[in-house]
């Protein structure tokens, strides 16, 4: 799953887990974006570009269930409304399917400190997104569903009048009308 896939499916699953269960909670959309990516954002830096020939991994330690775990004992000791930031980055872990595919990754370290390398690991790590936009189905329906997502939340909530626009950048507000 790249970037809009992932974004769309968490704030569809908070969005609606939100509107159900607390209709009346303000949250933070903003922690909800940031989160959706945030392993995304530490490890592939680290696993695809400073320590490539190291890792030859994109999923390290933002890829734990530690990491998260921490997140969220750190965020909801900010306050509640921070606990999105942990539970976005666990939910990223789940649509990655890391404990399927990498259980040592997402149950590190307890299997040990070391990460399993990726089998399908490649320097051209560019190129292959880029080509598995073209040719892998799972990201293109992933891409599409996350873009229509975010299309029908910013329809929803008018995000192209200024004032809710502002709002949302401001304080992740999504207005009702
Ligand atoms: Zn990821």
């Amino acid at each position: 799953m790249l970037i809009f896939g992932h974004i769309g499916l968490t704030i569809a699953i908070i969005y609606t887990f939100q509107r159900i269960r607390f209709p009346g909670l303000e949250l933070d959309y903003r922690l909800v974006i940031l989160g959706s990516l945030l392993p995304d954002i530490i490890d592939k830096p680290i696993g695809y570009i400073i320590f490539q020939k190291y890792y030859e991994n994109g999923w390290l330690y933002g890829h734990t269930l530690l990491f998260s775990l921490v997140l969220l004992i750190l965020s909801y000791s900010a306050g509640t409304k921070y606990l999105v930031l942990g539970s976005s980055t666990l939910l990223h872990l789940i649509e990655d399917g890391v404990i399927v595919h990498m259980p040592r990754t997402f149950l590190w370290p307890l299997q040990g400190w070391d990460f399993s390398k990726n089998e399908e690991f490649t320097s051209r790590w560019i190129e292959h997104i880029i080509s598995s936009l073209y040719t892998d189905q799972y990201i293109q329906i992933t891409e599409i569903a996350g873009l229509i997502v975010i299309s029908y939340l910013m329809l929803r909530h008018q995000l192209y009048i200024k004032a809710n626009l502002i709002a949302f950048i401001k304080a992740g507000r999504l207005i009702d009308k």
